[in-house]
């Protein structure tokens, strides 16, 4: 199918970027990858009126810590995330995720703040965002904003964003000794968006007992789900307890809430939640303890 007409602009700087969004009206949009824009504009499920391309845009590329956080630019490509040694050694729930999404040409492409924006509840990188407690940091018409994860994900499809707002940063706390995490995902065939996806991230203290936990689902909800009441559960537990992992399994599939489609039955999707807790769980515990990186 072909899109319907829109005006394209390719500004060069945010402020530029910024003021065209503003001057274009509600029905403006960033195009950044295209990977879900643009098939979304071809399917005729959204007609925007105006398109800022921000590929052009410097700075927006980057993955570094600094003063305590983990940085990703907006427009960091989610091939970048996969390949990059710094999220292999220390954030392994990113490189899952990102070594997850789709397949390589999407990765090629989309990049991690499109994903983000885009708030697909089938989306890997929201998910993962949620069990990191990430913080968005946005640009707007009136200065800089920033979000918790889990205040970002209103409803399908819609972020807490203004429609004149441009997602500049991610930023996540940075990696500490003792911690450790996994996206886990089920799909039918590599590289399909997932029937269930499940992402962890803890904290062991000095007796090896879980001091954080941060969950995330994908694919069981009209948006992607922060897990709270297994999260708070697996404070002060030990998860080398068997019962411990099922318990938060349990809870977490609790507060799912899937829909039966074709990727299954809503009860298959709730019981893959628990399998894939507790295995994501062990796997997260794993890399806290120095192993399976
Ligand atoms: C075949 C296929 C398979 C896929 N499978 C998966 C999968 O398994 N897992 C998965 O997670 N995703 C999957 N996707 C979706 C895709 O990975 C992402 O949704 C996509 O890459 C979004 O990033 P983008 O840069 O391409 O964003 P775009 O398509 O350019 O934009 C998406 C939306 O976000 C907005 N936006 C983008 N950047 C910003 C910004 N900086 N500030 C404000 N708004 C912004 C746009 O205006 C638009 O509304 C798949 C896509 C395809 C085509």
């Amino acid at each position: 199918m072909i899109p319907s007409s829109f005006e394209y602009y390719s500004p060069t700087t945010l402020p530029e970027a910024l003021s065209l969004l503003q001057k274009s009206g509600e029905n403006a949009k960033i195009l950044a990858g295209g990977q879900s824009l643009i098939p979304v504009m071809k399917l005729r499920l959204g007609s925007p009126s105006h398109l800022i391309d921000i590929n052009r845009v410097q700075g927006l590329n980057y993955i570094r810590e600094s003063n305590g956080v983990l940085q990703i630019g907006a427009m960091t490509r989610m091939a970048d995330l996969e390949s990059s040694d710094l999220l292999r050694s220390k954030y392994g729930i990113i490189h899952d995720a990102a070594m997850h999404i789709a397949d390589p040409l999407v990765r090629n492409r989309g990049t991690a703040g499109g994903n983000i924006s885009h708030a697909d509840p089938a989306n890997d990188l929201p998910a993962t965002m949620l069990a990191l407690d990430a913080e968005f940091h946005a640009i707007g018409p009136d200065g800089s904003k920033k979000f918790r994860a889990q205040d970002f994900f209103v409803d399908t499809f819609t972020t807490a964003l203004s429609h004149d707002d441009i997602l500049t940063e991610i930023q996540v706390p940075a990696y500490t000794p003792g911690s450790g995490g996994a996206y886990m995902k089920l799909e039918k065939r590599v590289g399909d968006f997932a029937i269930v996806g499940v992402g962890v991230q803890i904290s062991l203290d000095k007796q090896g007992a879980c001091s954080r936990a941060g969950i995330g689902l994908t694919s069981v909800g009209s948006t992607s789900i922060k897990a709270t009441n297994a999260e708070e559960y697996l404070k002060g537990k030990n998860l080398r307890d068997e019962s411990v992992l099922s318990m938060a399994g349990k809870l977490a599939s609790e507060q799912s809430n899937p829909a039966t489609d074709l990727r299954g039955p809503a009860e298959y999707k709730k019981e893959m939640v628990k399998v894939f807790i507790i295995r994501s769980l062990m796997r997260a515990q794993k890399r806290a303890l120095g192993g399976d990186m």
